[in-house]
């Protein structure tokens, strides 16, 4: 508990670091991080080698744009054993499945003090919008169980997950029971339970909510403001790294956990200036088991190039483009969230990108590249679970194709042709 305070008021203070002083720090997170993979990692060892790394690099930050960058696909195809250290460790304390932004499936796994430095950075998000000890935090998406904390046990920062796998009727129920004063969801979660029929969640009364992941769509704000009249503040994150920047109360952007991340906007491959949208390339610089460096989300987003009048440090970015996956919608007005109804293709060893396409109410097709180790066993076993999470009667088609287009910020895990309601 002590050991956790400490941690959570070194990153506190790492808010407000002299620009200099953050840049010192990110430069000796980077350098354990590259030497750690060099040597441990099969995959980062062979890259290195290829390209020809000298050793010692990088001296400095710029020096990063010597190494290569390395995308999903090309980790995947590499194998789980070779993008993972070989330094010998405890049990993994848990894993991530991802597939969101490019359809590509990846598994995660943290060892347990990578994920309690996930928890303080998100923890921190949350002190710097407002959280109050006296506060029930509510967040619909992924998790897993875990243990009470002793600070929960005495009824402070209380924090429920609501999976965002189950039904949203029985979530609409959970957040009635549970009543939080703070919600975090998926942005396309936020728009199927504030689409639910009759409008049951109405009689909550959030203090601020916190939208996930993808674009928040204008119908989804409009719809919590006039329901709730509370504010929005987006938070863009991924599986692969963790939190990678918060809106903070003033609006003015989105606050990068620099001290967690190393961000690079990227136009080809100079850095993109400051307004100007390129791709978002990251290196996780508190991730040893499975280190991510100079790794390409295939996100657009770009930098404000100001300070933020909140007084941190931490550099701003524009809301990120891209990520704009479309809900499905069932005939007799059922809304399901794509989070959702992806999770069984996130969690297949076996295929190498998906896409799901709405044609119609009672038609969906999933397009698939399948690795060589795909079997019909493992499509009827997707297609069985995909088939559970929706009404009876609609068409689910499975289709195996060689590839699919996937252009940064442009690629949709999701596509409805349905015209707008
Ligand atoms: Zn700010």
């Amino acid at each position: 508990m002590m050991g956790k305070l400490k941690a959570l008021a070194s990153l506190w203070q790492n808010r407000s670091l002299p620009p200099w002083q953050l840049e010192a720090l990110q430069l000796s997170k980077l350098q354990a991080v590259v030497e750690a993979a060099r040597r441990d990692v099969p995959f980062y060892r062979d890259l290195y080698a290829r390209a020809g790394l000298p050793q010692g690099m990088p001296r400095t930050l710029a020096d990063i744009q010597h190494l290569p960058t390395v995308s999903k696909a090309q980790m995947r195809d590499a194998g789980l054993q070779t993008v993972l250290s070989e330094r010998p460790r405890s049990p993994y304390a848990l894993t991530y499945h991802t597939g969101g932004t490019t359809g590509v499936p990846l598994s995660i796994p943290l060892s347990a003090a990578e994920y309690r430095i996930r928890s303080l950075i998100d923890f921190r998000c949350l002190l710097s919008l407002g959280l109050r000890p006296w506060h029930r935090l509510v967040t619909v998406g992924p998790g897993q169980l875990r243990p009470v904390p002793l600070h929960e046990r005495l009824g402070l920062f209380r924090a429920t997950v609501i999976l965002g796998e189950i039904h949203p009727a029985r979530q609409v129920e959970l957040l009635l029971k549970l009543r939080p004063d703070v919600l975090w969801c998926y942005s396309s979660e936020l728009q199927v339970l504030l689409s639910q029929p009759g409008h049951p969640l109405k009689s909550l009364r959030p203090e601020f909510l916190i939208a996930s992941a993808a674009v928040l769509e204008d119908r989804a704000r409009r719809m919590a403001i006039e329901e709730w009249g509370r504010e929005i503040f987006i938070s863009y994150g991924c599986m692969e790294t963790g939190r990678i920047a918060i809106e903070c109360p003033r609006h003015e952007g989105l606050h990068v956990n620099a001290d967690h991340l190393l961000v690079e906007i990227l136009n080809g491959d100079r850095p993109a200036l400051p307004g100007e949208t390129g791709e978002v390339v990251l290196t996780a610089l508190n991730q040893f088991t499975m280190p991510f460096i100079r790794y390409r989300l295939r996100d657009l987003a770009a930098w404000t190039g100001k300070p933020c009048s909140c007084g941190s440090t931490l550099p701003l970015i524009h809301a990120p483009e891209g990520r704009r996956d479309d809900l499905l919608r069932f005939a007799g007005g059922e809304w399901l969230s794509p989070v959702r109804f992806a999770f069984a293709l996130r969690r297949s060893e076996h295929l190498q990108q998906y896409q799901v396409i709405q044609e119609s109410l009672d038609w969906i097709r999933i397009l698939i590249v399948p690795l060589p180790t795909w079997t019909t066993a493992e499509q009827d076993h997707i297609k069985q679970q995909m088939l559970a999470g929706i009404p009876a009667g609609v068409r689910l088609d499975l289709e195996l194709v060689s590839q699919i287009e996937s252009v940064p910020g442009k690629f949709r895990m999701t596509i409805s042709r349905l015209p707008p309601e």
